[in-house]
């Protein structure tokens, strides 16, 4: 049985009130496995925020994963689960943080400012640094702009002053862009990173560790490359940067560990016709469709409720009293011409970045609740 399938058996079964995320952890699992193979020999640190239900966490603990921590929180919740391997990959962080990171047995840190990283080694000594380097490349559904990382040429001279305050320079990362799509696009980062070994080596520091960070894409409404090809391209771009050998590899799979894991199952508020058809479901912008600012990401949607007749283009939009909770003005979506309030959709695909990204209670609306199936036996969270 296909996750989907195991997914839908289990609402049909429960019908839990909507709207509400259904996680598969064998789908999650398989995933791992699949990286596992076509990386082999990699380390993978699965990027917490991606995800971080406590099920999905212990699951790939089970699975002997290392995580991509971004806050005091996410290495609490990996530490309660038994997680070991954080690396905290944030370059955003006070020194209070660090040092309650080291306090809790954190090694890794990524950094990409001097000002850190002097935190790090009055806070974190002796501790493993691996410094980020901001690399412009093909742009991706959900890119960071500029926010992260720095040039090759204080990347090296951070290696440099990381060994000169006792740390270890471990290596460089970046991140190609979340949901990438272009296989091609960690190919500048891996020659922006060759560069800085090579730099760095010839002052005296010899760097070991490549860190590629996140960005493999899903499908959604169109297509992805996948593992085996985004590893192929990968694997081509090491050989002609590294050609005296490839450094340790780390990946930081988020999205594509789990978003296929998950469907949303959501409700129709209510249907509004004006120049266009809007359609109102119980789910919007601030309880877990966060992706859908400026339609970064156009999610699956499909009907569950079975109507007869044609299907009508429609602008789907969030529950909530905020003119910005609107899914989809531009991207085409179309339903049934008969759809009306009380039907039920499913949005497919929706395992990464939803429930981590719900609000609290905008307009009294709780989070988005999440169901996590373990090989057939179903549990929720009851948080
Ligand atoms: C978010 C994030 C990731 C995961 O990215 P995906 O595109 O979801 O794979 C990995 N590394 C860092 C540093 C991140 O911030």
């Amino acid at each position: 049985m296909t996750a989907l399938a195991r997914i839908r058996r289990f609402l049909a079964e429960h019908a839990p009130p909507t709207p509400c995320l259904v996680l598969d952890l064998d789908a999650v699992a398989d995933r791992a496995g699949e990286l596992t193979r076509e990386f082999p020999g990699a380390r993978l640190c699965y990027a917490v925020k991606a995800n971080p239900e406590p099920a999905v966490v212990a699951r790939l603990v089970a699975a002997g994963l290392s995580f991509d921590v971004a806050s005091t929180g996410e290495i609490d919740l990996c530490r309660s689960l038994g997680a070991h391997g954080l690396s905290y990959g944030n370059t955003i962080k006070k020194p209070a943080d660090i040092a309650y990171a080291f306090g809790l047995g954190v090694r890794e840190f990524v950094t990409d400012t001097e000002g850190d990283l002097r935190a790090i080694a009055e806070h974190a000594p002796g501790s493993a640094v691996t410094v980020r380097l901001l690399v412009d490349g093909p742009a991706s559904a959900t890119p960071f702009g500029r926010k992260f990382g720095c040039s090759p040429e204080l990347a090296a001279g951070l290696l440099v002053l990381a060994a000169e305050l006792g740390l270890d320079p471990a290596g460089v990362s970046f991140h190609p862009g979340s949901q990438q799509l272009d296989p091609g696009a960690w190919e500048p980062g891996i020659a922006a990173a060759a560069k800085v070994f090579a730099a760095a080596g010839a002052r005296g520091v010899r760097a070991r560790r490549l860190n590629l960070g996140g960005g493999m894409a899903v499908g959604y409404r169109g297509t992805a490359p996948s593992i085996g090809a985004y590893a192929t391209a990968i694997r081509g771009a090491l050989a002609s940067h590294f050609p005296g050998g490839t450094p340790e590899l780390v990946l930081e799979p988020g999205r594509v560990l789990v978003a296929e894991a998950g469907l949303i199952r959501t409700e129709v508020a209510g249907v509004r016709d004006d120049e266009k058809r809007w359609v109102f479901l119980d789910i919007g912008r601030y309880n877990g469709l966060a992706e859908t600012e400026n339609e970064a990401i156009a999610y699956r949607v499909e009907p569950v409720t079975t109507r007869d007749g044609a299907h009508t283009g429609v602008i789907l939009a969030g529950p909530t009293c905020d003119g910005d909770d609107v899914l989809y003005l531009r991207t085409p979506y179309s339903l049934p011409a008969s759809v009306r309030a009380g039907d039920l959709l499913d949005i497919l695909d929706a395992g990464a970045y939803t429930a981590s990204y719900s609000s609290v209670s905008f307009n009294g609306i709780p989070p988005l609740r999440t169901y996590c199936l373990d090989g057939g036996t179903e549990g929720t969270d009851d948080r």
